[in-house]
């Protein structure tokens, strides 16, 4: 699975990382960085941790985060 991280901020002042199947992944370019292709999103964290400090996975398209 391909994995995204939203460079927009939640209400919890957090960046939520997203499969690339998710509909809240922002559509725009600019609004969201590839992070890469992993079998799970807790690969992904170690990679959106190099952009963002506070950052969580999305609970409606990751699991097991
Ligand atoms: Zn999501």
């Amino acid at each position: 699975m391909r994995y995204y991280l939203s460079k927009i901020c939640g209400d919890d002042d957090r960046h939520l990382i997203h499969a690339v199947t998710c509909r809240h992944l922002p559509r725009e370019q600019d609004e969201r960085i590839y992070l890469g292709d992993f079998p799970h999103c807790g690969n992904a964290i170690d990679i959106a941790k190099l952009y963002f400090l506070q950052l969580h996975c999305c609970p409606e398209c990751t699991f097991r985060c």
